[in-house]
């Protein structure tokens, strides 16, 4: 979450002044008899607000916030059908945790953790071992940590040792997560930058990098900065090489945060998952390409070698003896549920309808930003449903940071960034399509592109000062 400080002092100096304006209907309507006095903003008010004006005042910001629907620079899912928002609240009250008060929603989740072993052609679905988790990020740190008890217990001879450093080999295109793995938990980042029109992992490089102390390589299905496939088949032959010539055996985790559940469904020749030997875990998120409302992902391991045991908690004080390897206690069981309930609703036919229609707006939607004369396309959404895309050369007018800014005049929100070393040169655009996102909307995005671009060739030069304010990154 965000980090937040207190209360920034109000022009005359008192922090306490900042008061919610209450709407005099509602102060009128005071079932405790008086009017309602408005509450303040940074302290607990002293007495209870009626139900109906706490709701209010709570409801009327938030209209202030975006539309999520027009959010494309999320990969969260912003539309669930009805159905699941109903079991969702009947769940509301079910904490994840509590498997021996809950133990129908604890099998729901081994049940969607058989289901993934299935779809990622574990050798032997029986045999993987997994978990449901707050999302992607949480179950990178449970995979990150697995690959470094593995090396450290391979090691242990020499390790730990003051000069002795575990490393992760990744791409510098990874999402943040990695970088935090690395800084909580002492690990160090190894990254292979970008180069030329290569905006993703290089297996020669990654290979290159490995030593006797690097506890895995990182593979991502799809990166982050342009929906792009990271080759995980020849990252695992070149760590393959690798160990023929060295005797290094360097496991691989695959970072299937979107892909993970796009290319099982769409791209079945794809070689990325568990069919490689090397690949000793994945991740998913539930709440990206696995439709789920946010709060939900996944964490497989090929099997229980691969996930050391002395990592696994086993608690009694709950009632029953359920073994959890998770960074937090409690959680809602509601995600869980959706998760299943999608899993059991949609069926492999269904989702490969959903990401293909996902990827046919994306892919068209492309072609159409291409043809507008403006743009160069990094990606075409054929991979990911996601494409990045640049201005053209010859645009001096203006920049995609003016582009993402007057865009979001029209409620769209499309994040315009800057790429990693050493393409540090390169600033995008970034459409994500999801689920919800349709062929209409895209058609209006268009148009809007079409309304703006005369304007923005009239400008005598790009006028986005504040670069970061305009656009915000959304991993
Ligand atoms: C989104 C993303 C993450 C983080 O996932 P959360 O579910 O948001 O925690 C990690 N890796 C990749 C490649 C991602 O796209």
């Amino acid at each position: 979450m965000s980090l937040h400080q207190g209360p920034r002092p109000s022009r005359d100096g008192d922090r306490d002044r900042r008061r919610l304006a209450v709407n005099p209907f509602h102060a009128a309507a005071n079932p405790l008899g008086g009017m309602t006095e408005a509450p303040p903003a940074h302290r607990l008010p002293d007495s209870p607000l009626p139900p109906e004006t706490a709701y209010r005042l709570v409801h009327d910001e938030l209209m202030l916030d975006g539309n999520a629907r027009l959010n494309l620079a999320t990969f969260v899912t912003t539309w669930m059908e009805p159905q699941a928002g109903v079991l969702m609240s009947e769940c509301r009250d079910k904490n994840m945790i509590d498997k021996d008060e809950y133990p129908r929603t604890a099998e729901l989740e081994r049940r969607c953790v058989a289901m993934l072993a299935d779809l990622w052609h574990a050798p032997d679905p029986s045999a993987a071992v997994g978990c449901s988790t707050t999302g992607s990020s949480e179950a990178c740190m449970l995979a990150g940590m697995a690959l470094k008890r593995r090396w450290a217990l391979r090691n242990a001879d020499r390790y730990p040792a003051k000069d002795v450093r575990p490393n992760l080999v990744m791409g510098v295109n990874v999402q943040v997560c990695w970088e935090k793995f690395c800084n909580f938990w002492e690990v160090e980042a190894r990254q292979v930058p970008m180069e030329g029109d290569r905006f993703h992992l290089d297996p020669q490089a990654a290979a290159e990098l490995c030593d006797e102390n690097t506890i895995g390589v990182v593979g991502i299905l799809g990166s982050t900065f342009d929906g792009s496939y990271e080759p995980v088949a020849d990252l695992c032959a070149a760590l393959d090489a690798l160990q023929e010539r060295t005797g290094l055996d360097v496991p691989v985790h695959v970072d299937g945060a979107s892909g993970g559940m796009v290319a099982p469904f769409l791209d079945e020749d794809l070689v990325w998952d568990f069919r490689l030997p090397r690949v000793a875990s994945i991740n998913t998120s539930g709440h990206k390409y696995g439709l789920v409302y946010p709060g939900v992902g996944w964490a497989l391991w090929r099997d229980a070698e691969a996930l050391p045991e002395e990592l696994v908690f086993r608690v009694n004080y709950l009632g029953g003896d359920m073994p959890t390897f998770a960074l937090n206690f409690s959680r809602p069981g509601a995600q869980v549920v959706a998760q299943y309930y999608t899993f059991l609703r949609l069926g492999r036919e269904g989702y490969r309808a959903v990401q293909q229609n996902a990827r046919d707006i994306a892919g068209s939607l492309a072609q159409r930003v291409a043809a507008l004369g403006d743009f160069r396309l990094l990606t075409r959404g054929d991979q990911l449903p996601v494409f990045a895309f640049t201005t053209a050369d010859g645009v001096t007018a203006y920049d995609v940071f003016d582009v993402s800014r007057r865009l979001r005049e029209g409620g769209w929100l499309v994040p315009a960034y800057t790429f990693p070393p050493h393409r540090e040169d390169l600033s995008v655009l970034r459409v994500v399509c999801r689920n919800g996102f349709s062929a209409d909307m895209a058609d209006l995005l268009v148009a809007d592109l079409e309304r703006l671009l005369p304007e923005l060739r009239r400008q005598s030069g790009p006028l986005t000062r504040d670069k970061g304010a305009a656009t915000g990154f959304h991993h």
